[in-house]
């Protein structure tokens, strides 16, 4: 059996990053490669970071750094047009303190801080490295740069795909690969700095450690992000065409006032959306299509090479469970390699089969509530905004949470 010892990673997302740790910290030599010149802070917003993602990091040595970037949920509020509660749930406090992990929101670019920082230290962290080419042979890998003249090729025993929805390695490794898949739902996402200093946002909606959403005409929901007063803000609603095609700019700015415009004529002036995005600087509001990819069912490894994140399951936002995806496959893909004591095709055949299940769970059941909240079928908009109030409070919620987060997480807990 064929063992690796040096593993270049291509893309320092979430997932490329951690993996890159958990694979640095059980003795391999790793090299990163992403494409960007740096991480630009502005660059996405924020995102659940989920008591598994957590644990996860927290299994690599993570632990103080992550608490210190999370801002826990306590309270978890159903609003109505007139910012009133028409629900709430202390449920995501009591499921926190009994498993010592809360559900929360971090800012993108903080964790992205953290999990380079050793990465940088050691010097394996290479920006504007674009990888067009790779090849593989019996003895190894040769990637190559778009920079030719100046970035050499190189050549390693394994490499990981880790290069986002639009994925280069994908297309490298697959004869055939479908593309992804447009949910016909768009997004609007903002930050705002500083929330405490926007008095005129109802207090109801900026309430500390408290996770608030609206169903009506879309979806909205918002939360504190960080813990130096960032908040995010974020409508969901369908649409024919996404906004954007072009990769990653997406996630960069917001290309459509138009659209935005006529989104939120949709409101009445009243409506608490108005006032976060009045308050939202125009660099830190995005807008772009959502997207997912059908899980593979041909494996998610050839030979040397690997996928891992977005690249082979990409997912909708609404279970929040995006980025907490990626940092799972990292973890199991590493614990992996060290049960095989290195040897890649065992280590990917099972890290493949711990991780199609449960990645595809949250796939399909993000599509399922994606559909749930944008419906504009009276029928079910009626029982939703019947049954939403009463999920949130029941126990079936916390047993559900307990178990999609909890149990089937790589790192067992408590
Ligand atoms: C800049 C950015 C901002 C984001 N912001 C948010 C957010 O605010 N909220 C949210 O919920 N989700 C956000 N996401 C998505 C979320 O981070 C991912 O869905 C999730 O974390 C899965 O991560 P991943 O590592 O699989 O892929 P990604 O996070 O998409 O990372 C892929 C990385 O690969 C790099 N890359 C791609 N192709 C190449 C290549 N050929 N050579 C070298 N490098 C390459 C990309 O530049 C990128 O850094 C963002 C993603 C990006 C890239």
């Amino acid at each position: 059996m064929i063992k690796a010892r040096s593993v270049a990673i291509i893309g320092g997302g979430i997932g490329g990053l951690t993996v890159a740790n958990a694979l640095k910290r059980i003795g391999m030599s790793v090299a990163l490669y992403e494409r960007a010149p740096y991480f630009i802070p502005t660059a996405g917003a924020a995102f659940g970071l989920q008591p598994n993602g957590q644990a996860s990091l927290a299994h690599i040595g993570f632990k103080d750094q992550i608490e210190k970037t999370l801002h826990p949920f306590m309270k978890w509020n159903i609003i109505n047009d007139n910012c009133e509660i028409v629900a709430t749930s202390d449920k995501l406090s009591e499921l926190g303190k009994r498993y010592g992990y809360f559900m929360g929101g971090t800012i993108r670019s903080e964790l992205v801080d953290i999990l380079k920082e050793p990465l940088e230290k050691d010097g394996v962290l290479y920006y504007s490295h674009n990888v067009i080419n790779i090849k593989q042979d019996n003895d190894g890998v040769t990637i190559s740069f778009e920079n030719e003249k100046q970035q050499k090729p190189i050549r390693v025993d394994m490499v990981i795909g880790a290069d986002g929805i639009h994925s280069t390695v994908v297309k490298q490794i697959f004869t055939q690969t479908a593309p992804s898949i447009y949910s016909k739902e768009n997004i609007f996402f903002g930050m705002i700095d500083n929330i405490d200093q926007h008095t005129s946002i109802n207090p109801i909606i900026t309430a500390k450690n408290t996770f608030v959403q609206y169903f009506g005409r879309g979806q909205a929901m918002t939360c504190r992000a960080g813990n130096e007063g960032q908040y995010m803000w974020a409508v969901t609603y369908p649409s024919v065409t996404p906004p954007s095609t072009s990769d990653d700019a997406e996630w960069t700015k917001m290309n459509n006032q138009r659209e935005l415009d006529h989104y939120l004529s949709r409101f009445p002036q009243s409506h608490f959306i108005h006032q976060c995005v009045a308050a939202t600087d125009k660099q830190r509001l995005l807008h772009f299509g959502l997207y997912y990819r059908q899980h593979r069912n041909d494996g998610w490894h050839r030979n040397r090479i690997c996928l891992l994140g977005d690249a082979c399951h990409a997912t909708l936002p609404y279970v929040g469970q995006g980025a907490n995806m990626a940092i799972e496959d990292a973890i199991s893909l590493a614990m992996c390699l060290e049960k095989y004591n290195f040897q890649m095709e065992p280590a990917f055949q099972e890290y493949y089969k711990k991780r199609f299940n449960r990645t595809k769970r949250i796939v399909d059941m993000s599509r399922y509530m994606g559909l749930l909240y944008h419906s504009q079928n009276p029928i079910i908009h009626s029982i939703r905004q019947r049954m939403l109030p009463w999920f949130i409070t029941s126990d079936m919620m916390t047993k559900r949470f307990e178990k999609e987060l909890f149990e089937n997480c790589p790192i067992p807990l408590k």
